[in-house]
């Protein structure tokens, strides 16, 4: 047998590395989902393979096996995801079996409401101080974001946090004095000041903090990346790395802050993504669309 010089040192890579046989590609499945939603996506391992890895949109989300046999992945679906095709490839771990599968997440528009508002000029510009107050609160939500809490919870809520009427919904592209802002990453439930909130998962709070612009916030890493913020609230009432109790009392609704009437405002940051608090109280999995 003659080979050509270059093809041995390729050739004693792939056989040191225990990959004797290409990757299997197996038939793939297209997922339906809207963005800012979560996907719970189910596939049936290969005989002779354990759990499987999820990847998409450039991450790693956590995925579990399941009593019968499946894995489940939970992905977060970022308000922002450009709608159209997206891959989601699952893998095995196992260098002697590599087995791998090429699914597609379709994610369509999540028709989030567009609000105008008008204010004085002073209204909506802010000097140095308050910009710095601003940037370091901003910053301090992002280092919690990024704090790495260990514990495996289902990625769901028992409850919402707090009872009350959602005034301003999930998404909502704003434009003030017709400049875009950011657009609402999260959903504000209006109630009486003092009206309790609970924790809808426990977790360790990250952050307890007086902000500008957010008043009396908390943020609670609940594991895998989960993570929800509650702002507005009447005073602090936990601490920074303690931890709470699915139901436990973490506050109480208020009005701290810049607002304009008593309200929570309550969002959820999943592995980065920020997708809307509701679709995670529904335990049902999505049924696979062919
Ligand atoms: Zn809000």
């Amino acid at each position: 047998m003659i080979f050509h010089r270059t093809s041995f040192p390729l050739l004693a890579l792939i056989f040191s590395a225990g990959v004797c046989l290409p990757p299997t590609i197996a038939h793939a499945q297209d997922w339906q989902v809207k963005q800012g939603e979560l996907l719970r996506a189910t596939i049936s391992p290969p005989p002779g393979t354990d759990r499987l890895h999820a990847h998409a949109f450039g991450k790693t989300w956590p995925s579990e096996l399941q009593a019968n046999g499946q894995t489940l992945a939970w992905i977060g679906i970022d308000l922002d995801t450009k709608p159209g095709s997206h891959p989601l490839r699952w893998s095995s771990s196992e260098r002697s079996n590599m087995w791998s599968q090429e699914d597609s997440i379709l994610v369509s528009d999540g028709e989030f409401k567009k609000s105008y508002i008008t204010v004085e000029k002073k209204m909506s510009v802010f000097d140095a101080k308050a910009l710095a107050r601003i940037r370091a609160d901003q910053a301090a939500f992002k280092r919690a974001y990024q704090t790495k809490v260990e514990a495996l919870p289902d990625i769901s809520f028992a409850t919402r946090p707090t009872t009350g009427v959602i005034s301003s919904p999930f998404g909502a592209r704003r434009f003030v004095n017709n400049q875009p802002r950011n657009p609402h990453s999260g959903i504000d439930i209006a109630a009486g000041e003092g009206t309790p909130i609970v924790a809808p998962l426990a977790g360790r709070v990250l952050l307890a903090e007086s902000m500008f612009l957010n008043g009396n916030a908390i943020a609670i890493g609940h594991g895998r990346g989960l993570v929800t913020i509650y702002t507005h609230m009447q005073d602090l009432q936990v601490q920074q790395g303690q931890w709470v109790g699915t139901g436990e009392r973490i506050g109480a609704v208020g009005k701290t802050g810049r607002v304009t009437g008593a309200h929570l405002h309550w969002g959820v940051r999943f592995q980065g993504a920020r997708i809307n608090p509701l679709t995670l109280i529904s335990r049902n999995s999505q049924e696979h669309k062919p």
